[in-house]
């Protein structure tokens, strides 16, 4: 163990301090704290030098992995870089300090951030109006069904409580539904992993809301007959819905739009670069085609007749309100950022880039993985396990021995397809040399499943803590020094 391993407790000496304030100059009347709201005693924290505190984070800081730590194939998260100048932005006081109850006239800047992210959004979706203010993309799904609800509603068309959702889909697509009232029919996929046309059908009546659709779906694959789904769906009296967490592959190139769907989000901080992990922070803006724009939520940002922008309230036909203020606002500055900075031209190569990057690598592994549909995918593909599993070595020793050569384990056992998922999505901000680095280690890895499959039963080795009840540890994570003795 390396010294600054040490909790911050055990290097507590008494009396030892990291600050100095001047002195209170202030009468007791103004800054005396209220008797009942004081502290009896001080707390039990550290007494430590200011050194010991910026050793103690930045210790910890390098536990964690990030994207700017090293490479990040999770599947269906697309873990792309954040360029730092979204950072800077975003840190500027003049965006940074506003509070969300400024006057409008005072907040013109970010207002016109917002609309002409909305527009940029539009354009490359396809679609004819956006809302920013959904916070991630589940809340995205959320308030699209919420739209598509409304839309049958207000055609007095109230049986259509139905909403289909294919069995490849992530586990949000349902969850959302269920959340918004909908009851959930699941239409299968056939051999090729594609939305099963032939199932759909006798699905399709008049008590079905609309589909929800991934497309390229959760296996990475482009889901053609889509035109076909989309006719079909709207013949019934149904709307599409798109879920926009896999529309990497597709920037620039092919919009949900044209492809006939009515509603979409967009995962900002999957597609649109901007850093997460562990639950947040995100931004999931929803897109509309023109005949749902009455039923987006609010506030929406109006152009006045004053020159203005202004924030526009309830107005009936909307689904109400789905956020407290105007979304994530941090996270849109990032995507607009990382959008300008690409321009027009070059986001035309995000999609191409990331498509050939994962089938880079699949085709690369495919000698070691069992690959059970091997098609040409977009951005994203699915193993299922290795190819020779008679060492009994499953996925998951995979990923695990993976962190001890300092990648990222991909997503597994996602989608539930098959029974030793793994989904690796490698991004087009990867160099060819770090993706020739991990099909190295994959291939490693395979070999010594075989070698010395202890070593992968085991794993990790190398890393802060060693192999977790992942479950526990996410619902019940050990967060205080006490609770860890
Ligand atoms: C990530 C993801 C979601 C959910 O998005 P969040 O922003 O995490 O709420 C939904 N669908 C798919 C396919 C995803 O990959």
């Amino acid at each position: 163990m390396k010294y600054y391993d040490k909790l911050i407790f055990d290097l507590s000496k008494a009396g030892r301090q990291g600050y100095s304030l001047p002195a209170n100059k202030w009468t007791a009347s103004v800054s005396e704290i209220p008797a009942g709201l004081k502290r009896a005693s001080a707390p039990a924290l550290p007494q430590v030098s200011e050194l010991d505190v910026v050793r103690h984070y930045t210790n910890l800081s390098q536990m964690n992995f990030g994207v700017d730590s090293g490479f990040y194939p999770l599947g269906s998260c697309t873990m792309k870089y954040n360029p730092k100048i979204n950072e800077e932005i975003a840190a500027m006081p003049a965006f940074a300090g506003l509070h969300p109850l400024q006057p409008e006239s005072t907040v013109q800047g970010a207002l016109m951030v917002y609309d002409k992210l909305a527009k940029s959004l539009s354009a490359i979706t396809g679609m004819a109006e956006f809302t920013l203010n959904p916070f991630a993309g589940a809340h995205g799904e959320l308030t699209g069904l919420m739209i598509i609800r409304q839309y049958h509603m207000s055609r007095g068309d109230e049986k259509r409580t139905r909403i289909i959702v294919p069995d490849s889909a992530h586990g949000t697509n349902p969850a959302s539904a269920a959340v918004c009232g909908l009851e959930i029919v699941q239409v299968k996929s056939n051999a090729a992993g594609l939305v099963d046309v032939e199932d759909l059908k006798p699905l399709l009546d008049d008590t079905i809301a609309g589909i929800m659709m991934t497309n390229p779906n959760t296996l990475g694959l482009f889901e053609k007959d889509i035109k076909e789904i989309a006719a079909l769906v709207h013949e019934c009296g149904g709307l599409l819905y798109y879920d926009g967490a896999n529309m990497n592959p597709l920037v620039g190139m092919v919009r949900p739009g044209d492809m006939g769907f009515d509603v979409l989000h967009l995962n900002l901080h999957k597609t649109f670069s901007t850093p997460h992990g562990g639950g947040g922070p995100g931004a999931g803006p929803v897109g509309v085609a023109g005949h749902l724009v009455p039923y987006l939520p609010v506030p929406k940002v109006v152009k006045g007749d004053d020159g203005l922008l202004h924030l526009v309230g309830a107005d009936g036909q909307s689904c109400g309100r789905i956020s407290g203020f105007m979304g994530n606002f941090g996270v849109l500055l990032r995507a607009y950022t990382y959008i300008l900075m690409l321009g027009k031209q070059n986001v035309r190569n995000v999609g191409p880039l990331a498509v050939l990057g994962a089938n880079y690598i699949k085709e690369s592994l495919k000698d070691c993985y069992k690959l059970p549909i091997p098609t040409v995918c977009k951005h994203e593909f699915v193993f299922d396990g290795l190819l020779d599993q008679s060492t009994g070595v499953t996925t998951l020793d995979i990923a695990k021995r993976l962190l001890d050569y300092g990648f990222h384990a991909p997503t597994i056992y996602f989608p539930l397809l098959f029974h030793q998922s793994i989904m690796i999505e490698p991004t087009e901000t990867e160099s060819k040399e770090t993706l020739d680095g991990f099909i190295e280690i994959m291939k490693h890895i395979a070999a010594e499943a075989i070698s010395d499959p202890e070593s992968l039963k085991t794993a990790p080795h190398t890393t802060p803590v060693r192999r977790l009840d992942e479950t526990t540890a996410a619902r019940q994570p050990v967060l205080r020094y006490k609770d860890m003795l």
